[in-house]
């Protein structure tokens, strides 16, 4: 039905009203289209409503807020922590309209635009203007630079750059109500008063939803260089992180270690090729970054080789070998999707509890279910892991014997359940296990102080 032929009244004729037939889908349109990753679920609203400025956010929003409506806000869906899940009298909100890259402006080393633009267009503008935008994911093609923000994404370049957060100078957000807050500083330093931008970066679409940003661009390195290195222990691959730290100090990019029988799987079951001449232990994908990136990190490896300290190491010669390594490190994704049923865990630690942790925890699940697999690999040098485990085809005991048994060790040795991927719904009622009552208190405070209808996201990210 067209605009014109709408009469108000009913919730969704009301929103083809106020933002028009283009901004909103409903039926099939909606139930095509699933609410998260992996794939699985078909989504569940009412509508779909797709503003396509601030002011039809705010409209839409404060027309929710009043009728008592729940809006869902929604972005690539990407997300892995269930946080665009929606039921099936929600409103979810989707920027996908809201896709404007408006300026880049090389000279202050910005670029402002909407929060439904694709992180990879914006990746790809900077690189246009001899910048960088540092942010990388998996997901790039179709996770959003606001969803990107919403959950403070990280990657594979934290290490050298920080995760979203460090990245976003400025931001535009509408509140439960409708209220639009436009805080897009541009500089680098503002101490004028609270930071009003973090309150939406991070907090998952719960406290406002982000239409625009400022981000920072920073300088395209003229060379990197990419390398694969293969440890006999997990005692050397921390000692070949702290020797590169040193060595590489303003260079070292990445640092992604894969778990034992990581390498095997990949080469097992995919057409990539191992870059070393056998298996180790722990494998290491290193990447340096900058002038002086690829001597720099020759040397270090060269050194540690003549030592032992390492067992073997490639240097990619050109892009093309460069991205095979990486190919390997990324079939992560694959190895993980084809361990059906799979659980995914995206856990912090410190790097000297790493490996203990791993094994206890692999004992823990071999103990209660004797096949069960993991798969273990992540950003070592930020503190993270992502773990993959499959225990077959599992009850809702048994999914949740399994979250227990990987979240409860991490309070004793200073861990966190979400080191990247947020909280959303799947890992909501594990919060306090990993933060304080008074923490979580305050989060709950600021929640009914920003939204107190609770219409932004309801039952994401603080335990009821
Ligand atoms: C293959 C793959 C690899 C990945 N790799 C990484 C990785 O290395 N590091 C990492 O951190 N994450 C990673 N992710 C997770 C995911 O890509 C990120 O969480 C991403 O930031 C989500 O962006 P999105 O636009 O898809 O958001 P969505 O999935 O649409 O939404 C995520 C959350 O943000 C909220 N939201 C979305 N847009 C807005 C907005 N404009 N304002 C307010 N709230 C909003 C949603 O309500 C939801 O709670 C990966 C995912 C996949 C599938």
């Amino acid at each position: 039905m067209r605009s014109s032929e709408r009469s108000p009244g009913s919730i969704v004729d009301d929103l083809v009203l106020m933002i028009g037939d283009a901004g909103v889908l409903e039926g099939q349109d909606v139930s095509d289209r699933f609410d998260g990753w992996p794939p699985e679920r078909a989504l569940q609203a009412r509508c779909i409503a797709r503003p396509n400025s601030t002011e039809q956010v705010s409209k839409v929003l404060q027309y929710c807020n009043a009728a008592g409506l729940k809006v869902i806000p929604h972005g690539g869906r990407t997300g892995i922590s269930g946080g665009a899940r929606s039921g099936a009298d929600d409103i979810v909100l989707s920027l996908e309209r809201l896709n404007r890259i408006e300026s880049v402006n090389p000279v202050d080393r910005t670029m402002t635009v909407d929060a439904g633009v694709p992180l990879a267009t914006v990746q790809s503008a900077a690189q246009d203007h001899g910048m960088l935008y540092p942010v990388d994911i998996g997901a790039r093609g179709s996770a959003t630079i606001g969803g990107t923000i919403a959950t403070n994404a990280g990657g594979t370049r934290v290490l050298r750059y920080g995760s979203t957060r460090e990245q976003v100078l400025g931001l535009e957000a509408v509140l439960a109500d409708g209220t639009i807050i436009s805080s897009m500083n541009r500089l680098m330093k503002n101490n004028a008063g609270y930071d009003i931008k973090q309150l939406f970066i991070g907090t998952e679409g719960t406290l406002g939803i982000v239409t625009r940003a400022v981000l920072r661009l920073r300088s395209l390195s003229k060379s990197n260089a990419t390398a694969f290195v293969g440890v006999a222990s997990f005692d050397h691959v921390l000692k070949l992180l702290e020797r590169l730290s040193v060595a590489c100090a303003d260079v070292l990019t990445s640092f992604e270690v894969m778990w034992p029988g990581f390498v095997e799987l990949v080469i097992a079951h995919s057409t990539h090729r191992n870059p070393l001449s056998g298996f180790h232990k722990f494998c290491v994908l290193v990447e340096t970054d900058g002038s002086t990136a690829e001597k720099a990190l020759e040397e270090t490896l060269g050194e540690l080789l003549e030592h032992g300290a390492i067992d073997d190491a490639v240097i990619a010669q050109n892009a093309r070998q460069a991205a095979e390594i990486w190919n390997v490190r990324d079939d992560a994704t694959a190895r993980a999707a084809a361990m059906k049923p799979n659980i995914h865990f995206d856990i912090g630690l410190p790097q000297s509890e790493m490996n203990a942790y791993v094994v206890n925890l692999r004992t823990t699940l071999k103990d209660t279910w004797p096949n069960a697999k993991l798969l273990v690999f992540g950003h070592l040098a930020d503190g993270n892991l992502h773990i993959n485990i499959s225990v077959g085809v599992a009850t809702e005991a048994m999914l949740a014997a399994v979250d227990r048994a990987v979240y409860e060790p991490l309070s004793a040795i200073g861990g966190t359940l979400a080191a990247e991927h947020g909280v959303g719904l799947l890992k909501r009622d594990y919060l306090a296990l990993v933060r304080g009552p008074d923490e979580i208190a305050l989060m709950r405070k600021l929640k009914n102080t920003l939204d107190p209808n609770e219409t932004l996201n309801p039952g994401k990210v603080i335990p009821r």
